[in-house]
């Protein structure tokens, strides 16, 4: 498919949404993928919310690329922090870095720093919109684009599931759009800061994520799948 009519179905996924779901957000971490959807968001004047997670361990040019966003685009993001007391507890008897020591202690801190201050961030939406894509992991090779999130109860949509590596780096060229510099540095992923580093050729898109983890572990309790309900294409062409 070429890059055009891929652009054209996105738009018109992103219109669909948008006039479905009144109360639907974007969930950014400024990643390459969600650049494209920040792009296309702003140059349609989309009615969705774009909030992203401040885990307090983010790489600085990802703090420098939400700034560059938002004065680049002239529109809002709504930044979600964790729980203090939560986060305080959990370095106070774990350490500063303890998700290094096991898969539980990681997966503690991701909930804490992530999962929490993502179920803030949907509270009341009536659907969320990501800028995951099945080429970049195992975990992520059935992902579809419309799903039931079941544990917000809310429909989900992944609007790039199915684009390619080069689609999304075409698009990003070819329409100028700020990323993170750290993608040129061998980061095709981008998490916090002491939780992701640069990958080789040949690897898996999301190697360089705990890194000192089985494949299979590599989520953050934001994505988790499976999720129950299937695509329903047919509902929004009702509304196109
Ligand atoms: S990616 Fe690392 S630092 Fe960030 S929330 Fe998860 S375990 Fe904590």
């Amino acid at each position: 498919m070429s890059l055009d009519r891929r652009l054209t179905d996105l738009t018109a996924l992103l219109h669909r949404i948008a006039v479905q779901y009144r109360a639907c957000a974007f969930a950014s971490s400024f990643g390459a993928e969600d650049m494209v959807l920040h792009d296309i968001i702003a140059k349609h004047a989309l009615p969705i919310t774009v909030f992203t997670l401040d885990t307090g361990r983010l790489p600085g040019e990802t703090y420098a690329l939400m700034d560059r966003v938002r004065e680049h685009y002239g529109l809002p993001i709504e930044v979600y922090y964790p729980d203090a007391r939560a986060l305080e507890a959990y370095v106070r008897g774990n350490g500063i870095n303890a998700f290094y020591r096991s898969v539980e202690l990681r997966q503690d801190c991701c909930a804490i720093r992530k999962a929490a201050p993502l179920a803030r961030a949907l509270a009341g939406r009536d659907a969320w919109i990501s800028g995951q894509r099945r080429a970049q992991s195992i975990t992520r090779r059935d992902l579809a684009i419309e799903e039931f999130d079941a544990e917000h109860r809310l429909p989900k949509f992944n609007p790039l599931a199915d684009w390619g590596d080069d689609e999304v780096w075409g698009y990003l060229r070819a329409h100028e759009v700020p990323t993170n510099p750290l993608h040129a540095r061998g980061y095709p992923s981008i998490g916090c800061a002491p939780c992701t580093r640069a990958i080789e050729p040949g690897e898996d898109l999301r190697a360089g994520r705990w890194w000192w983890e089985q494949p299979e572990h590599k989520e953050c309790g934001l994505h988790r799948r499976p999720l129950d309900v299937a695509v329903r294409v047919e509902t929004l062409e009702a509304v196109s």
